[in-house]
């Protein structure tokens, strides 16, 4: 079997069209949706996403503002810049750029994100709506897979997942979302005694642990549907995730290359959540 290849960029591309009519027509009401991303500190990693978060906000008819402090910033000057974000009727979104130095605790100031601009929903409000079923806001990554799964037709009702990782921002959304769509989900994670034993048995995989090639062709049920979350670099430098892409893409039905997968689709999900805050917003004014 070759697995068909699940396209992140053409499938982001028909969502950020979506996304750029619904912000045009509410910019031409005069609430144009805005985004606000504060980075701390000279990550290299984080710079490259907040350059293609920016380009995606220009790209799509969204406002964005970026604010680079230096790794240097207090804990309460940082708190203080949220609060004025919370209270800024342009701002519809707080996105602020993970990790953050050693010296801030990045839960303190994710709770202080207000939790109707929490475009990330790394806030516990929205972790616990999530839990409960009726979040204002799905984290990102995970938000991108299940519009995989649904463009793709990839049944979940009564399939078995597995998903690698228990992340805050991928592992654990991403079972909950799954266990919502009816799949029977194991989480499975570093300390899971026989990894292969589950993936064998899986009709989904969601590999999301930043290990490359943790997941080889002789773990995968022939046909199962397997998503790519991993970024990690190969000894050249490139690119790659943590699915051994070529030996995978023999057994499975459905695969998520990396670059081109879930990558592209994780900033299209923060566009969308961005839009729809603007658009609870504009419906309150
Ligand atoms: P994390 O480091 O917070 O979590 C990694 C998880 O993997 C942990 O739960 C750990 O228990 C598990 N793990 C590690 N080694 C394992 C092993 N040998 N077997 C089984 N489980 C193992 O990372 P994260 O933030 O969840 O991100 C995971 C990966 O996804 C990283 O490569 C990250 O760069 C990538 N990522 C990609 C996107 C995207 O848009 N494509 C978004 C977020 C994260």
């Amino acid at each position: 079997m070759t697995a068909q290849l699940i396209d992140g960029n053409a499938l982001s591309k028909t969502l950020r069209a979506e996304v750029a009519t619904r912000a045009a027509t509410l910019a031409a009401r005069g609430h144009q949706p805005g985004l606000a991303v504060v980075l701390v500190g000279d990550n290299p990693a984080s710079e490259v996403y907040v350059r293609n978060k920016i380009k995606a906000c220009a790209d799509n008819g969204l406002a964005s503002t970026c604010e680079r402090y230096p790794a240097t910033l207090t804990q309460t000057a940082l708190l203080a810049r949220i609060e004025a974000l919370n209270q800024d009727p342009k701002i519809h979104g707080i996105l602020v750029q993970l990790p953050l130095p050693a010296h801030i605790d990045s839960h303190k100031v994710i709770e202080a994100i207000a939790a109707e601009k929490d475009v990330d929903g790394f806030h516990v409000a929205n972790a616990g709506a999530l839990m409960t079923g009726r979040p204002l806001f799905r984290p990102c990554t995970p938000y991108g897979v299940m519009k995989m799964f649904e463009a793709y037709g990839i049944e979940l009702a009564g399939a078995h997942a597995v998903v690698i990782g228990r992340s805050n921002i991928v592992g654990k959304p991403m079972a909950l979302m799954l266990l919502d769509a009816g799949a029977t989900v194991t989480v499975c994670h570093s300390k899971t005694r026989d990894l292969a034993a589950h993936t064998r048995t899986a009709d989904i995989v969601v590999a999301a642990t930043g290990k490359r090639n943790l997941l080889t062709a002789e773990m995968v049920k022939p046909g199962a549907a397997v998503i790519d979350v991993g970024m990690n670099r190969d000894e050249a430098g490139k690119l790659c995730g943590d699915v051994d892409f070529a030996g995978v893409s023999s057994v499975a039905g459905y695969l998520t290359p990396v670059p081109g997968g879930v990558g592209p689709m994780t900033i299209t999900m923060l566009l969308v959540n961005t839009l729809e805050a603007a658009e609870r917003a504009a419906a309150h004014a």
